[in-house]
């Protein structure tokens, strides 16, 4: 069983606070390390909780507010102080790789290494944008103030089979078989196919997804569905729901609601408002729409484990 091990080192919107700095995570899926947004101070919290930054090979950025990529451009030239030969995958919405280049050229630094950019500009939809023999990263857009993604983190268990029956039923072409029992959804006209609904059982793969920054949108619920731990922001309380909406973020009601929908199996709450000293009072929210939640903080960690074989029609 391949590693997939997720440590949270950053928890707070906009700015740090109360011994919180702003979005960043480390999520170790088999051999490599993928830092999900990196915000300011990444590096130390990188140093605190002995993340090893040679095995850092993949950056996935959600979204270009300052909150999640202020860490960048200095994790970057420390790579470079410390020698670092490898190449760097960097993934994010159009603009990141004009960014770290701008950053770079005004500081006068150059890099010992090579990066690969990978920029996002699909509205609709879920891509996979990256992969191993054991792993996937798939991205969707996010409902923000900037072009904004989430991203979605799964293991590969091999291939699936078919049910016979599915074939008939939902008319799949070749290519279309092809993609269900590599474990990916049909896009027609009139909605999806889940891929679940189309193959044998086995056993459930682990899956994370990261929804930061997002106001409330029922439209990612297809793209996370059946996932295994959702991280999804919880910035304000219901009572502010109308700040909410204006500044396209979301509550800890709205979260759980996604959650629900989406049945996961857990919600992680995070990147909360600075006005909230103790963010119990977020996730107790959300347990009333969702009851399983998890409080999300500042070095938290989670091992995934394969909870119960998945269950399909
Ligand atoms: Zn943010
Ligand atoms: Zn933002």
């Amino acid at each position: 069983m391949i590693k997939f091990k997720l440590s949270i080192l950053g928890t707070n919107a906009a700015t740090p606070a109360h011994g919180r700095i702003t979005s960043t995570q480390a999520l170790e899926l088999d051999n490599d390390i993928i830092i999900i947004d990196c915000g300011e101070a990444c590096q130390i919290r990188l140093q605190e909780y002995k993340i090893k930054p040679s095995k850092i090979n993949v950056i996935c950025i959600s979204h270009l507010h300052g909150d999640h990529i202020f860490g960048l451009p200095g994790l970057l030239t420390s790579f470079s102080n410390n020698g670092r030969m490898s190449d760097l995958n960097i993934i994010g919405p159009t603009g990141i790789q004009e960014y770290v280049e701008d950053v770079l050229r005004h500081s006068n630094s150059y890099l010992s290494y090579k990066i690969h950019f990978t920029e996002l500009i699909h509205s609709d939809g879920s891509e996979v944008i990256y992969g191993s023999k054991n792993y996937h990263i798939k991205a969707f857009p996010l409902n923000h103030r900037v072009l904004a993604y989430g991203y979605i983190f799964e293991e590969k268990l091999g291939h699936f089979n078919i049910k016979a029956d599915s074939i008939q039923k939902y008319n799949l072409s070749v290519e279309e078989i092809r993609l269900v029992k590599s474990g990916q959804n049909i896009k027609r006209d009139s909605g999806y196919i889940q891929y679940r609904d189309c193959v044998k059982a086995k056993p459930k793969q682990r899956s994370y997804a990261y929804c930061s920054d997002t106001q409330y949108e029922p439209k990612i619920i297809e793209f996370i569905k059946y996932c295994q731990y959702l991280y999804h922001e919880t910035t304000y309380d219901q009572s502010l729901a109308v700040l909410a909406r204006e500044r396209k973020h979301s509550t800890a009601t709205e979260a759980a609601k996604i959650a629900k929908a989406a049945q996961v199996e857990c919600l992680i709450t995070g990147h909360y408002s600075g006005r909230y000293r103790h963010v119990e009072i977020l996730a107790d929210e959300a347990r009333k729409t969702f009851p399983n939640v998890k409080t999300g903080y500042d070095g938290m960690i989670i091992n995934f484990e394969r909870i119960k074989p998945l269950e399909l029609n």
